[in-house]
């Protein structure tokens, strides 16, 4: 039988900080395609803490500080808990299907 040291195990345990754990377990990935948005402007009067008119694009950007990534196609960000319910009922209520929460 095969028995695992538990010292070696230990050395390869990986042990995230506590903010890294806040990370995982208190954020939503969201993202806009920027390329089916119709710039309706919903998902801004739903969550304006969220969701802004691209002025170069003429499309629905994530602002700051949840954008993790915006380019001409896709705006793409992380949200804490708190915003999660607001942006699933903007993503709902979004007529084209362009916001996506994971
Ligand atoms: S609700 Fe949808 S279509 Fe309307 S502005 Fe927001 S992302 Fe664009």
């Amino acid at each position: 039988m095969t028995r695992i040291s538990t010292e070696r195990y230990n050395n390869n345990l990986y042990i995230p900080k506590p903010s890294q754990i806040l990370l995982v377990k208190h954020m939503a990935k969201i993202s806009v395609n920027k390329e089916t948005c119709i710039a309706c402007g919903v998902c801004w009067a739903l969550v304006p803490d969220v969701f802004e008119l691209d002025p170069n694009t003429g499309k629905t950007r994530i602002r700051p500080p949840y954008v993790v990534n915006d380019d001409e196609k896709t705006s793409e960000g992380n949200i804490p808990n708190e915003l999660i319910d607001a942006v699933k009922n903007a993503a709902s209520s979004c007529p084209t299907g362009s916001i996506i929460v994971e």
